[in-house]
């Protein structure tokens, strides 16, 4: 029972209606009429929509969406839309962008559009020869795989390699198949997944062992989207400001504390992306910190060294499961507009752009924190929060925010302070 002695047993929730669920939340929690009203109004994402792409939907949330400018890659200028709550993050990507324009911009390229999927086989008396046995396979293999999915075989995907595992375990040993499927423009987790299951009784048939899990790895290392970059020594303010950069950087690959919080930036602006085309955030983010730690050890996804002309080169390679088609891609209007803000054509050029972002964004990140500190850049937009929390609005968020910045002390009590002053000299 909640403290408000209600129950959250409420049978056949996921039946009402968008409004009817309100009311039985709104009964719940206490919510009052403006309340509702606001849960009701879904923006620009249809009720319909929403209620057909999760369960249980009583709203949406909005996510501010912003457009890094100053991006060129592969020779193309692109202007990046961007869905995230932070402050600082959409006006790091430009900053980045514009210190390495003139150069030229960012380089990219993609190890292909191929996702994994795992079959879990256990009780396996003689789990080297059920491998082999797997392997020997490979022809019905395919078959199964491809028979799953004649879209993506006419689009030129499908089966590509059949791999095979023995892994000791806890449990004792496990023999481990890895189906890798390239999925074209699309992430590929329903299609991958669909014939991981397909193809799981087979396999149990195949060695006399029992198949458990049959799922996607979202450490999707054949899907590694890779970008470069080189800034100029002169665009970045001199060798003091590139040399703290590299120290930030050697820290951050020396020590997963550090490393963190450096990839944490980086996906800043790589989630952004995601989020703004309906992809899965999710799976970028678990692949991305996963391959961060396929070495044993978590460091850094990106590397930065000096070329031999003294200036500072970044790179970044990660795996990027991203897609045009499927999931919310091409049902969420928000989403399919930045697509076509981006003016990508596929997946992969898709993947490719969100990794330059990701370059981008460490580079912002690593120079404030080599220079001036995080906390000059955040200040600005977050002293606006802070004046907004204290009960601000129109002009008057601004003029607040400008005062706590200057006084060096962007806290709600002082903003509330400052807005009482100003309200009271204007009365
Ligand atoms: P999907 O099944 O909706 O669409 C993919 C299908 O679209 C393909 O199988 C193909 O038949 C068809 N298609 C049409 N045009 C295509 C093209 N140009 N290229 C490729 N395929 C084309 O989506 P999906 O991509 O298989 O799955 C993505 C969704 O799965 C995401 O919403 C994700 O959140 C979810 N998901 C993720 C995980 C995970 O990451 N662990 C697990 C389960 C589900």
């Amino acid at each position: 029972m909640s403290t408000t002695d209600q129950s959250s047993r409420i049978g056949g929730f996921h039946k009402l209606s968008i409004a009817d669920r309100i009311e039985a939340v709104a009964r719940f929690a206490g919510l009052g009429e403006s309340e509702r009203d606001h849960l009701l109004n879904t923006g620009n994402l249809p009720p319909e929509l929403a209620d057909h792409l999760i369960e249980n939907v009583i709203g949406t949330m909005n996510i501010p969406v912003g457009v890094a400018t100053n991006m060129r890659i592969d020779g193309r200028d692109r202007l990046i839309p961007m869905a995230t709550e932070e402050s600082s993050v959409v006006a790091a990507v430009c900053n980045a962008a514009r210190q390495c324009y003139d150069a030229g911009g960012f380089v990219t390229s993609m190890s292909g559009t191929r996702m994994i999927a795992q079959i879990q086989l256990t009780q396996v008396s003689d789990p080297q020869a059920a491998r082999l046995r797997i392997l020997e396979r490979q022809a019905d293999v395919q078959a199964i795989c491809d028979d799953c999915d004649p879209v993506l075989l006419k689009l030129g995907g499908g089966f590509r390699e059949l791999e095979v595992r023995v892994l000791e375990t806890r449990g004792g040993p496990m023999v481990i198949t890895h189906i890798v499927v390239d999925t074209r423009d699309a992430m590929g987790a329903n299609a991958v997944n669909t014939m991981a299951e397909k193809l799981a009784p087979r396999i149990a048939a195949w060695t006399g062992g029992r198949t458990n899990l049959r799922i996607l790895s979202n450490l999707a290392d054949r899907r590694l989207a890779r970008a470069r970059c080189v800034w100029p020594l002169a665009a970045i303010g001199g060798a003091e400001v590139r040399d703290g950069m590299l120290s930030a950087y050697h820290f951050a690959d020396a020590d997963p504390y550090r490393a963190a919080t450096h990839n944490k930036g980086i996906m800043n602006g790589i989630s952004a992306v995601v989020l703004a085309t309906g992809n899965d955030t999710r799976a970028v983010e678990a692949g991305a910190h996963a391959y961060a730690a396929r070495n044993g050890r978590y460091a850094s996804l990106t590397h930065w060294e000096v070329t031999a002309e003294g200036n500072l080169a970044g790179s970044i390679e990660l795996p990027m499961a991203v897609g045009l088609v499927g999931g919310a891609t091409k049902l969420h209007p928000t989403a399919k507009l930045a697509l076509k803000v981006l003016g990508v054509q596929s997946a992969e050029e898709l993947a490719r752009t969100i990794a330059a972002v990701g370059l981008a964004q460490n580079f912002s990140a690593m120079k404030a924190l080599a220079t001036t500190g995080i906390q000059k850049g955040h200040m600005a937009l977050h002293a606006q929060n802070i004046a907004m929390m204290a009960g601000a609005v129109g002009e008057e968020i601004e003029a607040v925010a400008k005062v706590l910045v200057e006084r060096g002390a962007v806290r709600i009590d002082v903003a509330e302070e400052v807005l009482k002053g100003m309200r009271a000299g204007k009365a």
